[in-house]
């Protein structure tokens, strides 16, 4: 089947697709997550019924996010590091989350051309960012697909995103394990990476270990090593680890998928990764539900005026949030 095939045609178009998914028909895939993606109600639904259906085969991958500034060398490091666990047989899906897309409508991950290896494998599967909405609805989407690639069997998502802004936060809240890709040289202000991201990794990567940067990854590495140290010195079992790598040259992945792996070892060991799951389904429940209750808001005139005003007098300072929040409630009909 090729993926011009419109898996979707038939007598229940939506009944062909779910079947697609579990085949891990790559074409079936694509059209779930164009129904996933789509702000159609119709289609919408659709996307409701397709995940139902098949969330009970969910849940089977390892999650792994990553993130890195612009430069830091992120696709690179991916395709090689997809190609080589495509090459222990796995199959990969690589998704991306990309803040810069809805903002200025150009994209930074959505570039095709990046990830030229992966991309030709056909035990890989490559989706860009939704370029629409805010980054609460592309988090949204992006863990729906998660749960459709799973269904399709594959065995690791990677879930990529800059590391600019908040998106590390909500990749961060999607996935099993974190990595963090930094460069050699530098501390944290110059690399733009805030005290708050490295908190979020569960590994660092000094990415670019190679050639003239091999003595300065040595020495960054011992740098955020001993930072990490200080910051998680009683937080539980889990120490976030300082690797080195080059994905250019293909050095130190195999070490970073020991490390994913042993993390994954560690965290299964005391119920966690189950427990970090149920975590993350219950805060997405709660975003879901403050995201229809803003879309109710919205959607009543009288409300809308008060949410209005109450931006304009927590702006001027007038009067504080919680006070303008209940009256918005208020107009609402939602005050409890
Ligand atoms: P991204 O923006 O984080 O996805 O970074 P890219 O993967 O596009 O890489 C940015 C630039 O750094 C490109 O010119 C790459 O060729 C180069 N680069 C990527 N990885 C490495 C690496 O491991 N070592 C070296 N020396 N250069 C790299």
């Amino acid at each position: 089947m090729t993926a011009s095939t419109d898996v979707a045609a038939g007598a229940d178009p939506v009944a062909g697709l779910i079947d697609g998914v579990r085949r891990g028909d790559r074409a079936a895939l694509g059209q779930a997550i164009t129904r996933v993606e789509s702000t159609r109600p119709a289609r919408r639904a659709e996307a409701d019924r397709i995940l139902e259906a098949l969330l009970a085969s969910t849940g089977g991958a390892l999650r792994i996010g990553i993130t890195g500034v612009p430069g830091v060398g992120k696709s690179t490091l991916i395709d090689q590091f997809g190609l080589n666990l495509i090459e222990a047989g796995k199959r990969v899906a690589v998704l991306a989350v990309d803040p810069t897309s809805q903002r200025t409508g150009g994209s930074i991950l959505g570039d095709k051309t990046r990830m030229a290896g992966l991309s030709m494998s056909d035990q890989a599967y490559i989706r860009p960012s939704p370029t629409a909405g805010t980054l609460g609805g592309v988090a949204n989407r992006t863990r729906e697909t998660i749960l459709l690639c799973e269904a399709a069997g594959f065995d690791v998502v990677i879930v990529e995103t800059v590391g600019v802004g908040q998106s590390e936060t909500t990749v961060a809240g999607m996935v099993d394990v974190f990595a963090v890709l930094v460069l050699p040289g530098g501390g944290d202000e110059l690399q733009g990476i805030k005290k708050g991201v490295i908190e979020l990794a569960d590994i660092l990567v000094i990415n670019k270990a190679d050639g003239d940067h091999v003595a300065t990854a040595r020495r960054t590495a011992a740098d955020y090593q001993g930072a990490i140290n200080l910051l998680s010195a009683d937080s539980g079992r889990w120490r976030p680890p300082v690797l080195s790598a080059s994905g250019l040259r293909n050095e130190g992945l195999d070490t970073l998928w020991e490390t994913i792996t042993e993390h994954q070892r560690v965290m299964e060991e005391d119920g966690r990764v189950a427990a970090r799951r149920a975590e993350q389904r219950v805060a997405w429940l709660n975003e879901r539900i403050e995201a229809h209750l803003l879309a109710l808001i919205q959607s009543r005139p009288d409300a809308k005026a008060a949410l209005a005003d109450a931006r304009d007098a927590v702006k001027a300072g007038t009067t504080t949030p919680t006070v303008a929040a209940q009256s918005v409630m208020a107009a609402a009909g939602l005050k409890s």
